[in-house]
């Protein structure tokens, strides 16, 4: 065994070792291939081999030898020759030197400033400068990241400068307030003198508030536009920079551009970066961003209001603002950009589906109506992806079809490919049927759109309500009801799959369901608990909203106690509701399964069937 053992091994062993062999002689055979092929491509006719160079010089026909000792050959001039001819030479030859000596031949050693030394020489300040320039780019680059630390003096502003904007007011919708109040701005700008005729003061600042995308960027593009001035944009977290001074200088700059080119218009996007309150937030150190702020601040009282210039800045982060950006004779006028109501989307609905190609049949209107809480870019977008999806499906014009995936897409996310007929098939069936059930019976909800099993982004099925036209105010028992809906799911697969069988399908409906539950409790006062503010939603500088809490740990486990009960109570009228209905939801989730996707108009029609023949309604 051992000896075995012992053999193989040695095998193994000068197996390998003929490998390696095999290997390097592999080396060398591609070495000498290749000298071989460097010898040869030197034309013979011009040279002599060593054994002719010593006959040559015996017999005396060598005139003259240059040996050049670097490269380790010769040229030799032969008698009645005028071209010399090559020779390689041994690393010494002392034979030849004397042989030479002896034969009276001229020669001479050509030694040109031994070249290795320089190469080696040039070879090492070669490095030393790729090393250099490689390190001046690395400096260079951090320097430019950090707000240019060799070239404070100059800071270059990276402000955009927009001659002519080319957006005018028709290019905004929606946003009718928010218009009518910044067509003053556009007066101010362009004829300043019929204000300041009769004493007034022209404002230097107006301040957009408003959610992202809702158009504050387009309303001041347009400003400029409507009055011919030029555009100067930059954003706020520009000026913010490492290094104390460097955004403040940068201000200066941009106001002194302005300046030149006045009446103009500076817009400040974001301005809440840099114009935080002062000596608030966390890990202190702000003294960059204050500098900055105070620059801007003094820029602003700087300019007399004669000068034609506006500062117009967008945050949508009001509440953190200092209130010396906010005091009269800075941005002493702010214009709220809120979401579009559905007017204004329908208007912007019709800015965008300008420049496309729509089916006639397409109403915007309902486009409109589907979209509540769209902002002027979802909208924009919105048609955009509908224009995408009819090139992708190569039809001449956008129709309503497209809109709605567009829509569907754009709220859900990707469209996946449905699932084979299984169990877990059906039990999304169930689960989905369930939200759309309750939604449908339960008094006070917001009518079905449709219910379907195709998944997108990462539901696997999807119940759609359509949304009240908002009026802005919701009542406790329409909340209730939405709780309610948001337990279907789950309350259909307990009542018919099992307490066991139930899935981590309603994770996000359970999150939303409590988050609903909590505010209603400790935010609405639509408990037992009464009407007290148990919470805020208080923003913080570290850019996330948490809860900020002001109760006592009984108080804590009573509002444990309120949101468990008021759930429970929803979840309970649901379970009672399915399981009265339990017919009409078998039905529906086979007709489901077979269609894919239930229309909110063929569920209602299918339930009022019901409700003829065999539905016993339930009060909640
Ligand atoms: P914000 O600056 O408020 O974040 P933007 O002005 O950058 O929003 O809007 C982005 C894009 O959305 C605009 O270029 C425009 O195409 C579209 N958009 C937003 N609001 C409107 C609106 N009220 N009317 C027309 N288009 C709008
Ligand atoms: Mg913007
Ligand atoms: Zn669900």
């Amino acid at each position: 065994m051992k000896n075995f053992s012992w053999l193989t091994a040695s095998s193994s062993k000068t197996k390998r070792y003929k490998l390696q062999l095999k290997i390097l002689s592999a080396l060398i055979l591609s070495q000498t291939f290749l000298t071989g092929l460097k010898a040869q491509a030197q034309p013979n006719s011009n040279n002599l081999s060593y054994s002719e160079l010593i006959r040559a010089i015996n017999q005396g026909q060598v005139v003259k030898l240059q040996i050049d000792e670097s490269n380790q050959k010769a040229l030799v001039t032969l008698k009645g020759q005028t071209s010399p001819k090559k020779v390689f030479l041994f690393e010494r030859n002392p034979e030849l030197i004397s042989r030479l000596r002896n034969k009276n031949v001229e020669f001479d050693v050509n030694r040109p400033a031994d070249n290795s030394a320089i190469y080696g020489l040039l070879s090492n300040l070669l490095f030393l400068f790729l090393l250099l320039g490689f390190l001046m780019v690395i400096i260079k680059r951090s320097a430019n990241a950090s707000g240019n630390a060799m070239n404070f003096a100059k800071s270059r502003a990276r402000f955009q400068i927009e001659a002519k904007t080319g957006i005018t007011f028709q290019d905004v919708a929606g946003i009718e307030e928010a218009k009518e109040e910044l067509e003053e701005v556009i007066t101010f700008l362009k004829q300043p003198e019929k204000f300041t005729a009769i004493g007034a003061k022209i404002p230097k600042g107006v301040l957009l508030i408003g959610p992202p995308g809702t158009g504050k960027t387009l309303l001041a593009k347009a400003i400029a536009g409507e009055a011919g001035v030029p555009f100067f944009s930059i954003a706020g977290s520009e000026f913010v920079e490492m290094f104390v001074g460097v955004g403040a200088s940068r201000v200066r700059d941009l106001f002194k551009k302005a300046k030149e080119n006045s009446p103009c218009l500076i817009f400040i996007d974001e301005i809440d970066a840099v114009g935080r309150q002062r000596g608030v937030g966390y890990g202190g150190g702000n003294d960059e961003r204050e500098q900055t702020l105070n620059q801007m601040l003094t820029e602003m009282d700087g300019f007399e209001g004669n000068t034609g210039i506006i500062v117009i800045a967008a945050t949508n982060r009001p509440d953190v603002l200092d209130v010396a950006l906010l005091r009269p004779g800075r941005f002493d006028r702010q214009v709220t950009v809120d979401y579009p109501d559905f007017n204004g989307r329908k208007e912007i609905l019709d800015v965008h589906a300008r420049n496309k190609k729509i089916d006639p049949a397409v109403s915007l209107e309902t486009v409109a109506r589907r979209t509540p809480g769209f902002t002027g870019a979802d909208l924009a977008n919105l048609l955009n992806e509908a224009a995408i999806l009819t090139g992708r499906r190569r039809k001449e014009a956008i129709t309503m079809t497209e809109v709605n995936d567009a829509i569907d897409r754009v709220v859900a996310g990707m469209e996946g490919t449905p699932l084979v007929d299984s169990k877990s098939k059906r039990l999304i069936a169930y689960h989905e049927i369930g939200h759309a059930l309750i939604g449908s019976l339960y008094p006070g909800h917001n009518p079905l759109e449709k219910v379907t099993l195709i998944p997108r982004g990462r539901a696997a099925g999807l119940t759609w309500f359509t949304p009240s036209e908002e009026q802005g105010l919701t009542t406790r028992s329409e909340l209730l009801a939405q709780v309610a809906a948001t337990l279907g799911g789950r309350v259909a697969e307990d009542l018919v799959f099992g307490h066991d069988e139930v899935t981590t399908g309603a994770l996000s409906d359970i999150e939303k369901v409590t988050t609903l539950v909590r505010d209603m409790v400790t935010r609405l006062g639509m408990s037992d608990l009464g009407l007290v503010a148990l919470e805020h939603e208080s923003s913080s500088f570290l850019g996330y909203d948490n809860r900020r809490s002001e109760y006592s740990e009984d108080v804590a486990s009573s509002i444990d106690l309120q949101i468990r009960s008021l759930v429970m109570q929803c979840y309970n009228n649901a379970h009672k509701i399915l399981e009265n209905n339990r017919p009409l939801m078998d039905h529906l989730v086979d007709l489901l399964i077979e269609q894919e996707t239930i229309e909110g108009d063929q569920l209602r029609s299918i339930i009022e069937s019901y409700q003829k023949n065999s539905y016993i309604p339930v009060s909640v």
